[in-house]
């Protein structure tokens, strides 16, 4: 075959020291018939994991260095990578062997056809533990019924892109990085390779409930303002009730000023009721000021510390 493109690979890293070793030995075996180059993306961490990629840098010019100052979150790690890689094609994965290297050679077969965005779909996922699933598939139900993106379910952060789709990236100014729902919403032709997802190799998941939770609402609040339409809707229907309570009161108090005393769980149900649903709304508009803030502030969505190879 004729190599005359080049395939860059993208490794986000944040404390996978013991990772990097067995990563570098099967990817470097799967892409080796390719003029390649790795870049890793080291997001502030806290081991050796620096260390150990800079020794592999200095052997091997094709293996290159980006670090961040601290961490900056797994988006913007892949953010500023897409900025620095240089490939005719780029691909992205996890640096914890559970996305397998060995399907790359797929990958590219499907982009010399024309294909601009190959994505790695999981047909397994056992090794992901029960709640994780369940939350991702109704992560991906809630947002896709919420958007007009569709976001592809089963897909991770592991892809192709073509240098175009990854100029397109480049070019969007917003803060918030959704990547995947980025790329879906560019509406490049798009195909899938099939693979199982693996047992992470070595160190513990960097995804704490808490960063599932951020990058969920990331995801929702940058594809989609139906929520903020929900919080009219949820208005007007409390306004409704309201109205049909003030009505009730009243003529309740001329007409059957017996009665009246006993109105207490009445009036208890609807300040409940209108307390909830005022401080549900006063949260979704909250949560799309504070996008809207971050996004004026401009602040950078990361600080590079240092680059070894670029
Ligand atoms: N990662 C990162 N910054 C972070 C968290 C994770 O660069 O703040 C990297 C991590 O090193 C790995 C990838 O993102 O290469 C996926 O993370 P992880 O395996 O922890 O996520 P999971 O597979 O459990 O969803
Ligand atoms: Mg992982």
């Amino acid at each position: 075959m004729a190599q005359d493109f080049l395939l860059s690979i993208l490794i986000p890293v944040f404390n996978e020291e013991k990772n990097i070793e067995p990563l570098l030995k099967r990817l470097l075996a799967a892409i080796k018939n390719f003029r390649h180059e790795v870049t890793f993306v080291d997001d502030g961490s806290k081991d050796t994991t620096a260390k150990i990629i800079k020794e592999k840098a200095k052997g091997n010019k094709n293996i290159k260095l980006i670090s961040f100052l601290r961490n900056f979150g797994h988006q913007q790690a892949l953010t500023a990578g897409y900025q620095l890689v240089n490939g005719d094609c780029v691909v992205t994965l996890d640096a914890d062997l559970q996305d397998p290297p060995e399907i790359i050679p797929q990958m590219i077969e499907k982009w010399q056809r024309g294909v601009k965005i190959i994505y790695a779909k999981r047909v397994k996922r056992e090794v992901d533990g029960f709640f994780k699933r369940q939350t991702a598939k109704f992560f991906y139900k809630f947002i896709n019924f919420l958007s007009d993106t569709l976001i592809p379910e089963d897909i991770g952060d592991f892809r192709l892109l073509d240098k175009e789709v990854v100029a397109f990236i480049n070019r969007l100014p917003e803060r918030s990085r959704f990547l995947r729902g980025l790329v879906a919403w560019g509406g490049f032709p798009a195909e899938y390779v099939e693979f199982t997802r693996e047992k992470r190799f070595a160190g513990k998941t960097n995804y704490t409930f808490s960063k599932m939770m951020n990058f969920a609402m990331d995801g929702i609040t940058s594809f989609s303002i139906k929520p903020l339409r929900l919080a009219i809707y949820l208005g007007f229907t409390s306004a409704l009730v309201g109205f049909l309570g003030i009505v009730y009161a009243v003529l309740g108090k001329f007409l059957l000023p017996s009665h009246w005393v006993t109105g207490w769980t009445a009036i208890f149900v609807g300040i409940m009721f209108m307390g909830g649903i005022q401080l549900l709304t006063v949260g979704i508009i909250g949560e799309y000021i504070g996008k809207v803030y971050q996004q004026v502030q401009g602040r950078p969505g990361f600080l590079i510390k240092e680059k070894v190879n670029l």
